[in-house]
């Protein structure tokens, strides 16, 4: 495509990211990889999957051409690395490093710099991303037992991923953070467990409901397990748990967690746990959220199916004003909703987008 081609009929350079409905975007999802070292059950297939070919990957320069466009011009205030997973990227730190030099267009700060990490590797790289200026991490632990760990992402790492937690602290990666996925069956026990536990170390732990995005196949709307439930589950467990502000502000709706009772044998300290209802309860009227894939994709919705390619253009030599405008335009289509809460859409067959989980960027 050559560059003359992208000018569109408007002169005028996108200052924001806006939609029809009204949403500003001020957060970016940025997917580093789309490869793996774990095969989580819920995002992966047990083979993997066709890994983007190397030249296809945005390379460290065209990375952070495309942060600045979106920090300094387009209104981004948060920058999350994603992938895949990120540590396998060697020049994670200077994809950090970039961004960091980046200045909000809002308040002329450094953007605020998230990692969703496996954790595996993270004990030797913690303290390079934080010098490099990662702000904070989010790691994805859905059990703290051994087996059932190696059950789920059909890797037996969790003493090399508690290696990479201590480093992520150690590093002064404040609060550590730790996702795990609601998925269906043996929630009961390991729901309440794997709370108690991470208060214990001092983590914020937060579900995220199992969504349409794993190995085709690998997801039933019936067998979802809901926000709803899971608080259930934990009330019903013995945890005093009292909402943070109003709950309905999602992304992550908060619960206060009372002290456990040494008497009962169940201590563990005052907390915090947060649930990300993506499917029952989505938050898509509130959300601020843009998706770039590692290979250079737009998408302004988790679960879209339009693409808009950033990296064709770019290669083909589009000027800032001309990326700008196609980042525009991308997000001035974002769909209202994705539907994974309407019964009739997910009775009529919710279409997945062809990538998974990991291909998009989680
Ligand atoms: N590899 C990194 C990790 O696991 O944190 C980053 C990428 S991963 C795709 C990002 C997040 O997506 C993880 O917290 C993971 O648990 C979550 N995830 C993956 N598949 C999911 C699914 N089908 N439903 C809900 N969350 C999912
Ligand atoms: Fe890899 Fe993260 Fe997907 Fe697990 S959830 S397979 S760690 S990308």
């Amino acid at each position: 495509m050559s560059a003359s081609a992208l000018t569109t009929a408007s002169t005028t350079v996108p200052k924001q990211l806006v939609d029809r409905f009204g949403r500003t975007v001020r957060d970016l999802r940025l997917s580093v990889t789309d490869r793996c070292n774990l095969r989580c059950t819920y995002c992966m297939p047990a083979q993997g999957l066709q890994w983007l070919p190397g030249p296809q990957l945005l390379t460290v320069d065209e990375i952070a051409r495309l942060a600045r466009l979106a920090v300094e011009q387009l209104g981004v205030e948060r920058v999350r690395l994603t992938g895949g997973e990120p540590l396998l990227r060697r020049d994670l730190e200077d994809i950090v490093a970039a961004v960091a030099a980046l200045r909000t267009r809002h308040t002329g700060d450094k953007p605020d710099i998230g990692l969703t990490t496996n954790g595996l590797g993270l004990d030797r790289r913690a303290a390079g991303l934080r010098t490099a200026g990662l702000d904070r991490v989010n790691i994805s632990i859905d059990t703290l037992d051994q087996r059932e760990y190696a059950t789920l992402t059909r890797r037996d790492r969790l003493a090399d991923v508690l290696r990479g937690v201590d480093g992520a602290q150690a590093a002064g990666l404040f609060p550590i953070k730790v996702n795990a996925v609601a998925v269906p069956g043996e929630l009961t026990e390991r729901a309440p467990r794997l709370l108690a536990q991470c208060l214990r170390r001092g983590w914020q732990l937060r579900f995220i409901e199992h969504m349409p995005l794993g190995p085709h196949g690998s997801w039933r709307a019936e067998e979802v397990v809901g926000a709803q439930q899971v608080l259930t589950v934990l009330r019903e467990a013995g945890f005093a748990l009292t909402p943070v502000g109003r709950p309905d502000r999602r992304p992550a709706a908060l619960w206060e967690v009372a002290a456990g009772s040494e008497s009962d044998g169940q201590y563990y300290p005052a907390g915090r746990v947060g649930i990300i209802a993506s499917v029952t309860a989505p938050f898509c009227d509130d959300c601020d959220r843009t998706r770039l894939t590692a290979d250079g994709k737009l998408l302004s919705c988790l679960f879209g199916t339009a693409e808009v390619d950033l990296r064709g253009p770019m290669r083909a030599g589009a000027s800032d004003e001309e990326l700008a405008r196609i980042w525009a335009r991308a997000a001035w289509d974002k769909p209202r909703a994705h539907g994974t809460d309407d019964p009739q859409t997910i009775s009529g067959g919710f279409t997945a987008p062809t990538r998974t989980m990991s291909a998009i960027g989680g």
